[in-house]
C-alpha cells in the first residue's frame, strides 16, 4: 500500500481555473506512479486526471474517481555538447519549470512563460505561445494506462503533435496519465524568438536590445500579465476557441466584405484567422450573459464573472459559435475540454 487515500463526493471548484461547482463521487491526489497504479486497482471508473484544471470546463458531476497528478521532480537526465535532456514530473507546475529552465540558463521554454498547468498536460494540446510550441523542445513522455496501469514510453511522433493537438485529444482521448515529459533545452547559443506578437515592442519599452532567455520570459510574462484575466480573479480557461485554418479561397471570399481581416499563412496553403477577431466583429467582445460572458479586453476568453455554471458557460460557447458561423460560414471549435 501507498500514501493514496480517496476521497467521497468532493468539490472540484478548487481545482478548476473556470471556478466551476461540479462534484466527484471519489477524489485523490497521487504524488507518485506507484501511488497512481493502487489509486486506479481502488478507484471507480470512468477515471479523469485532471492537473491545474485549466482547461476543463465541468457541465455535471464527474461519476467516477477524479485523480490529481501531483508527480513531482526536474532531473537532468543527459547531456550533449550545447543541449540538456531535462525530466519533468507530470504534476509540476509549468511556469514553476519554466522559471527553473530560466535561472539554469536553459533555453527553449521561455517563449511559454505563464502558462497555467501541470506539465503532464503540456502534451495534451501541444500547449503554444509566441511562435513556440511544446513539440519544438519535446522528446518523450512517460505514461500510465488507466485501464491496466501498464506504463508505456510515447516518442514524439507517436504524440501527433498538430496546433492545440495530439493523440491524447483524439484516438487516445482519457486513456492514459503522463507521469513525466522529458524536453531538450540548450545549454548556450539560445534560439532567441522575439518575432512573435508584442515581444519585440515590450522588450523595446523595457529597453533592451540584446535580449537574454530571462529577458524574454519577462517580456513574455508582462504582455501576457496585461492581456489575459487572472483565474484567481476571474474565472476562465484562456482561450476557449481554437484559431480556424481555412483553405485561401474562403478567407478571399470573406475579404470581399472584411478588407481588414486579419490572417497568417501557413506552410501547407492554408491560412489562419484569430477566431477573437471574427467573435468581436459579431459583436460578442464585452458582452455579458448571465453570470458569464466574454472578456473585454479579449473576445476568445470566455469569463466566470461569480456562480456561473458549466452549462451557462456552454450554452454561451455554442451561441457563439452559431453566430461566427452564420456571419462568416466558418465553424470554431473549443480548444477547452468540454466534461
Ligand atoms: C489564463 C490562461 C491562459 C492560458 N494560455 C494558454 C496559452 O497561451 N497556450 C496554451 O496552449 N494554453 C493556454 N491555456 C490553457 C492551459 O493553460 C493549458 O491547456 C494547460 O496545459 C492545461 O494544464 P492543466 O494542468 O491545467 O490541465 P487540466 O485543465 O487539468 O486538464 C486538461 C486536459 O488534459 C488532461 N490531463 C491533465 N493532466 C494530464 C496528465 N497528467 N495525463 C493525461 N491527461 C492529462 C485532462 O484530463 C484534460 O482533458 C491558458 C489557460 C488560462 C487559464
Amino acid at each position: 500500500m501507498t500514501d493514496m487515500t480517496l476521497a467521497q463526493n468532493t468539490s472540484l471548484l478548487p481545482y478548476n481555473t473556470f471556478g466551476i461547482e461540479a462534484r466527484a463521487a471519489r477524489y485523490a491526489e497521487v504524488q507518485s506512479a506507484d501511488a497512481l497504479r493502487e489509486a486506479l486497482r481502488q478507484a471507480p471508473h470512468p477515471v479523469l486526471v485532471l492537473g491545474g484544471g485549466s482547461n476543463v470546463l465541468f457541465t455535471r458531476d464527474w461519476p467516477g474517481t477524479v485523480l490529481r497528478n501531483n508527480i513531482r521532480g526536474i532531473e537532468v537526465v543527459r547531456r550533449f555538447k550545447n543541449r540538456v535532456w531535462v525530466r519533468i514530473g507530470g504534476g509540476e507546475n509549468w511556469h514553476t519549470f519554466v522559471q527553473w529552465a530560466v535561472a539554469h540558463h536553459l533555453g527553449g521554454v521561455e517563449n511559454l512563460s505563464l502558462i497555467p498547468g501541470s506539465v503532464g498536460a503540456a502534451p495534451v494540446q501541444n500547449i503554444g505561445a509566441y511562435g513556440v510550441e511544446l513539440k519544438d523542445v519535446f522528446v518523450g513522455l512517460e505514461a500510465i494506462e488507466l485501464a491496466t496501469g501498464k506504463s508505456r514510453h510515447f516518442s514524439r511522433p507517436a504524440c501527433r503533435f498538430g496546433y492545440r493537438d495530439s493523440v491524447f485529444k483524439k484516438a487516445e482521448k482519457g486513456r492514459y496519465c503522463i507521469t513525466s515529459v522529458t524536453l531538450s533545452l540548450s545549454t548556450g547559443n539560445h534560439r532567441i524568438n522575439t518575432s512573435y506578437g508584442d515581444i519585440g515592442k515590450t522588450l523595446a519599452d523595457m529597453q533592451i536590445s540584446n535580449p537574454s532567455i530571462a529577458d524574454v520570459s519577462a517580456a513574455v510574462v508582462r504582455i501576457r500579465t496585461a492581456k489575459l484575466p487572472d483565474p484567481a480573479r476571474i474565472g476562465n480557461c484562456g482561450s476557449f476557441f481554437k484559431n480556424p485554418e481555412v483553405p485561401r479561397s474562403i478567407l478571399e471570399k470573406i475579404q470581399q466584405q472584411y478588407p481588414a481581416l486579419p490572417h497568417y499563412g501557413l506552410p501547407n496553403g492554408t491560412v489562419k484567422i484569430p477566431a477573437g477577431w471574427l467573435i468581436e466583429q459579431c459583436g460578442w467582445k464585452g458582452k455579458r450573459t448571465g453570470n458569464t460572458g466574454c472578456y473585454e479586453k479579449q473576445a476568445l476568453v470566455l469569463v466566470n464573472y461569480g456562480g456561473a455554471t458549466g452549462q451557462e458557460v456552454k450554452t454561451l460557447a455554442y451561441a457563439i459559435i452559431e453566430s461566427v458561423e452564420n456571419t462568416f460560414g466558418i465553424q470554431l471549435e473549443p480548444e477547452v475540454n468540454i466534461l
